[in-house]
């Protein structure tokens, strides 16, 4: 990938005005967080980290990952209405991770007393990097898709602004007219307002599930403002506000304090450690409502990276999707190489190979928010332990992708200004509706580029490792 702002990245007076210009501008706009000395107010904020450049991304790849997002939603929605495809694939891994074992439980329970939910809403963000041939040629493969609390969405619709300020006081007016317009928020209220507009309950509310500490409340209430402008109440709870309050009627209808609930969008409930007893009776609660949860258990599970593993395949894609042939194939051509490591022939195979060759791979267990997957030295290590323990299951290998670095400036508050050398990855957000089996809305709805130090191999914005950012397409 060219370096598209070589001539400036190392003009140390121009990049000093430049960061300067580009702070004020991201408080401005409200590219910002709560702080981790006072996560609990708003009274003290700092700007989200993001970094001074927007950087390059290749256009090609950049319309690939937008043209495929429509397809990835059937193909989560499809996954979700799938119990004989769930149950199959995360079998193995059921039986020794205990987080995935708690969700599969609730989501067979639901089903078994059968579904209330009638209207169902997706909201995810495919994430890629772009990997770097050997003759230097960049292809798009997709890291993973969120289908649970995709965040950034609302504070990546005002990072374009703030880079186009930069750019300008870099000298670069005509590359700063070409930065996209970008507003996810806007993309994932709309899909929100259709499922309350056909839940039908013109009192009901929309409720944010949110976590105890929310540092990232600013990036929700781009998303929330959105849904009062059209005139749709919002509240914020916590599980534990669920477990105290919540409560069904004859016909399941969720009810907080008396306040029906339309929609339950989670912004949390993806990681063990928020949940004790009362708040998987919460769950469970909410899961067994009426009230369009967005993601619905099933929707969450389908976004494990077993299920993920197990779509590369080959015949899976087209088992899911029957019928669609141009979908899978675009699906199939964003896969990188991923591996089951289920007892048996196949999995002691690619462990002995990841062993013996651990910089080829990334080991990642069955968890969301970043830091958890295994690289390099520590990949061996782990995976010699557990290589002949069933453990080994509750992990999948990856092939590990290898982006071209490009110079950077990473803005932080209270660090340094230091170029670093940086790698990005890509998100698309999808958005999608369906009533019955009618899907009525299916969409793309916007990007985020996260950027981080090369140094980092995991993590994202929230991590405290990656960044925002702009693409700048080339
Ligand atoms: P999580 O659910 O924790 O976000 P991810 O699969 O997105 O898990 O991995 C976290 C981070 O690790 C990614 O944002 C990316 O930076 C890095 N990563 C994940 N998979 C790969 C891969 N195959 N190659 C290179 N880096 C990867
Ligand atoms: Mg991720």
């Amino acid at each position: 990938m060219a370096a598209a702002w070589q001539d400036v990245v190392r003009d140390a007076a121009a990049v000093r005005e430049a960061a300067a210009v580009a702070v004020d501008a991201a408080l401005l706009a409200g590219v910002l967080m709560r702080t981790g000395e006072q996560p609990h107010a708003s009274d003290v904020v700092n700007y989200a980290p993001f970094t001074l450049l927007p950087s390059a991304v290749p256009r090609a790849l950049f319309e690939q990952a937008y043209a495929v997002q429509q397809d990835f939603n059937l193909l989560v929605d499809a996954i979700s209405q799938n119990k004989e495809f769930l149950e199959k694939t995360l079998a193995s891994t059921i039986k020794v991770d205990d987080f995935t074992a708690q969700l599969f439980r609730i989501y067979m329970q639901v089903l078994e007393e059968g579904l209330a939910q009638t209207v169902f809403l997706g909201i995810n963000r495919s994430d890629y990097m772009f990997d770097c041939g050997l003759d230097g040629t960049a292809a798009l493969r997709q890291i993973e898709i969120n289908t649970i609390a995709a965040s950034f969405g609302g504070l990546t619709s005002r990072t374009a602004d703030v880079h186009r300020l930069v750019l300008k006081v870099l000298g670069k007016t005509e590359e700063a007219s070409h930065l996209l317009p970008n507003n996810p928020a806007k993309g994932l209220a709309l899909g929100i307002a259709k499922a309350w507009e056909l839940y039908g309950s013109q009192r009901a509310v929309v409720m944010f599930l949110v976590e105890d500490v929310q540092r990232n409340i600013f990036d929700q209430r781009c998303v929330e403002n959105e849904l009062w402008n059209r005139n749709i109440r919002v509240v914020r709870k916590r599980f534990r506000d669920v477990f105290e309050q919540g409560s069904l009627d004859a016909s399941r209808r969720l009810y907080m304090d008396g306040q029906e609930v339309a929609v339950v969008y989670y912004r949390e409930g993806y990681v063990p450690q928020v949940y004790d007893q009362q708040n998987w009776e919460a769950r469970l609660l909410l899961e067994r409502s009426r009230a369009v949860k967005c993601p619905d258990i099933a929707t969450q599970l389908a976004g494990t990276k077993k299920v993920q593993q197990e779509l590369s395949r080959p015949g899976t894609l087209e088992k899911l999707l029957p019928g669609h042939p141009e979908a899978t194939a675009r699906i199939r051509a964003t896969f990188a190489g991923l591996y089951s490591l289920d007892e048996g022939e196949e999995g002691d195979r690619i462990a002995a190979t990841a062993i013996a060759d651990p910089d080829r791979f990334v080991l990642k267990p069955q968890r969301e928010g970043g830091g958890n997957n295994l690289y390099g030295e520590e990949l061996r290590e782990v995976l010699e332990k557990i290589k002949d323990s069933p453990e080994r299951t509750s992990y999948i290998l990856m092939d590990k992708i290898k982006p071209q670095p490009a110079l950077n400036y990473l803005l932080r508050a209270h660090s340094p200004l230091q170029v670093s050398e940086c790698i990005s990855e890509l998100g698309i957000f999808g958005v999608y509706v369906r009533q019955g089996q009618e899907l009525v809305l299916n969409q793309a709805a916007g990007h985020l580029l996260r950027t981080k130090a090369i140094e980092h191999a995991d993590g994202g914005v929230a991590a405290g490792v990656a960044v925002l950012d702009t693409p700048y397409l080339v």
